[in-house]
């Protein structure tokens, strides 16, 4: 359908070589896009490419620091020059540091922070001049559970995705006469890397997740392509500043 048509557009989706960054670039692949995936971890990029072209997509990797602006910027401008231009940004990148607020250093503070939301700045930064060039643009920025609820045990990582939110909304605010729209996606509780060892080392929590889920089971990275192929497309552009949960009704849950 031409409303969901990506053919001819660039994407950069950071963090996707692996997890929910490379269900959301498959779809955005599926869709016609050519999708460069940004990450530090190369063997991981390999078989990411892999997969998306094994599908009959184009994709290709490349090597980021999301903490680093000098990287960000080669990231952006590089892409852009090497494809003609950047069409889509999804700033997937994230860690987190399980720790209450009172046991959490200042060190681990900025390096939550750092990851996951001043890399969603600097990389929207970079790739603002490019969209507004092409006339217009899409940015999704990866939030959480955690840009609504909070935990005990992830200070920084709620401020981060809390902070992602109001940033997607300033930046929507700022460039909606642009055509450029920004919002964000907040994944429930997905089966990842990222979750593997919170699963392994918080005891019941596998269960309390199910017990929680409406749809009665973890999300999956491919759970992501759908939102990431309509935020990407014509199909949105009159939704800008959303935050959409994509949780299996986790968040609706009385
Ligand atoms: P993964 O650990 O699988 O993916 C995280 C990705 O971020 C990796 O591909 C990693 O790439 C990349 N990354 C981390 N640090 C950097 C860095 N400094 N520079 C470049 N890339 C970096 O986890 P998920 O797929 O689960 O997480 C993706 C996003 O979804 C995150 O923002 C996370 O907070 C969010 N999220 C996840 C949830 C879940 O339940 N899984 C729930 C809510 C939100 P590399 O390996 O190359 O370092």
């Amino acid at each position: 359908m031409s409303l969901f048509d990506l053919s001819g557009r660039v994407a950069i989706v950071t963090g996707g070589n692996g997890g929910i960054g490379l269900g959301m670039a498959e779809g955005i692949a599926a869709a016609g896009a050519t999708v460069v995936l940004a990450g530090r971890n190369a063997t991981k990029g390999a078989a990411a490419v892999k997969q998306i072209k094994s599908a009959g997509g184009k994709a290709e990797f490349r090597n980021v620091d999301v903490t680093e602006k000098k990287s960000c910027r080669a990231l952006i401008d590089k892409t852009a020059a090497a494809h003609g231009g950047l069409n889509i940004l999804v700033n997937n990148a994230g860690i987190n540091i399980r720790k209450p607020p009172d046991a959490l250093t200042a060190a681990e503070w900025h390096s939550v922070i750092d990851t996951n939301l001043t890399s969603a700045f600097l990389c929207t930064h970079a790739a603002y001049p490019h969209m507004k060039k092409a006339g217009g643009g899409k940015v999704i920025n990866i939030g959480s559970m955690m840009s609504i609820f909070a935990a005990g045990f992830a200070p920084a990582y709620a401020a981060s995705k809390g902070g992602i939110v109001q940033f997607s909304r300033a930046c929507a605010t700022a460039w909606a006469k642009e055509n450029i729209q920004v919002n964000s996606v907040l994944p429930g509780w997905i089966d990842t890397d990222l979750t593997k060892g919170a699963r392994r080392e918080v005891q019941g929590l596998h269960e309390r997740v199910l017990a929680r889920t409406p749809a009665g089971r973890w999300g999956n990275p491919q759970d992501f392509a759908g939102i990431a192929v309509f935020l990407s497309s014509a199909a949105s552009d009159f939704v800008t500043g959303t935050a959409i949960p994509v949780d299996g009704g986790f968040s609706v849950q009385g």
